[in-house]
């Protein structure tokens, strides 16, 4: 059996957990402090904060720059439920614009006509792991006086312009959950160079305390990070680099056998960009074919994934963001995307022997 993705745990993770549960201080200390400050300066940022999940960071990220009840935050329908969701959690209401089909990133020109008096800030998602084009969203947030928050959840490592994701933005976000590039289980991230998000951060992450005990300042939550995965996240990000070089060796494998098929769109990199491969995602030239490819696949035992089935808009606790007439990017590829394996430890043999299935289908 071949996953679609697989968490890579090594001796030194093991290693590392144990160590902390020698010391016998378990939650949020000195581990915790030391990921912080290698995160921030992997990222290039001043700072970095972490918490328990990425859904978290989300929502103390959209805390910290200040949304409120009825303000609109616009993002992409095409994401993980969580990046929306945060939106909700704030308060906010999320108002989807359209992306463009070819980086499946949101469209800047969509943004613009999704726009209200009552819009505050822009939620962009790094797709599968290649940067947004910041380089309109900044202008058009400038413009606009805008906050432009990333959700970098799945583009650690990834570059625009020669800049680090989690440093492409006002502030950034990121999910360590298993399935991610580098992992602990569960576990997020915010990185910014703002002091006063940062501090506003550091509040709503435990409780609304202020530096004293036992004071509260504001509504806040316990989103603290254990030193026990923080030992992992440590030790991932030492290796970030090879894990971001081995996935994209794998990308090539796949990419240089199926670019010659015309019913495969294999990933397009946008030149501006390096895509770190969060998933390997390809657009078949139907629904009808991208099925046929999963269940002759799943027949020999290889898991390819639909990331993602539907459209955030068309569900019920979501569909009051539906702002455009018209989601023509979204609908061009929505029913024909698969992503196939694509993880750490994966082997080129594998990877040759699900192109060689999908190759086959194709020929069919
Ligand atoms: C994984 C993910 C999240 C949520 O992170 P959790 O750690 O699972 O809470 C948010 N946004 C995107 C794009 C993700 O891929």
């Amino acid at each position: 059996m071949i996953p679609i993705s697989q968490p890579h745990i090594g001796k030194e993770e093991i290693d590392a957990v144990i160590k902390v549960l020698r010391s016998s201080h378990l939650t949020q200390g000195d581990v915790v402090a030391k990921f912080e400050k290698k995160f921030a300066q992997y990222c290039s940022t001043q700072y970095a904060i972490a918490t328990n999940n990425g859904t978290s960071a989300l929502h103390t990220a959209l805390y910290a720059v200040g949304i409120q009840s009825g303000d609109e935050v616009i993002t992409t329908p095409y994401t993980f439920v969580a990046t929306a969701n945060a939106i909700l959690m704030a308060g906010g209401c999320p108002v989807f614009a359209d992306i463009d089909s070819r980086t499946f990133n949101i469209n800047p020109d969509s943004i613009e006509k999704c726009m209200s008096k009552k819009t505050k800030a822009i939620l962009v998602v790094n797709l599968f792991g290649q940067p947004a084009d910041y380089g309109a969203i900044l202008k058009i947030a400038k413009k606009n006086k805008l906050v432009v928050i990333e959700d970098a959840a799945q583009s650690v490592g990834a570059e625009f312009l020669g800049k680090k994701s989690g440093n492409l933005a006002d502030i950034s976000c990121f999910s360590f959950y298993a399935t991610k590039n580098i992992m602990c289980g569960e576990g997020g991230m915010i990185t910014t160079n703002n002091e006063d998000y940062v501090s506003r951060c550091i509040k709503f992450r435990n409780h609304g305390q202020n530096t004293i005990q036992y004071h509260y300042s504001n509504l806040g939550y316990n989103y603290r990070l254990t030193d026990i995965l923080a030992s992992i996240g440590l030790v991932q990000l030492k290796k970030v680099d090879k894990i971001t070089e081995k996935r994209r060796y794998l990308a090539k494998l796949y990419t240089e056998s199926l670019a010659n098929f015309t019913d495969v769109h294999t990933p397009y990199v946008d030149k501006s960009c390096t895509h770190v491969y969060h998933q390997y995602t390809i657009v078949l030239s139907s629904s009808h074919m991208r099925d046929a490819i999963r269940n002759a696949l799943s027949r020999k035992e290889i898991n390819a994934k639909i990331f993602y089935p539907s459209p955030l808009y068309s569900f019920n606790h979501l569909s009051k963001g539906k702002r455009l007439s018209q989601y023509k990017g979204i609908e061009s590829i929505i029913h024909s995307t698969l992503s196939l394996p694509l993880y750490y430890d994966l082997q080129p043999v594998q990877v040759n022997k699900a192109i060689e299935i999908v190759s086959k289908t194709l020929r069919s």
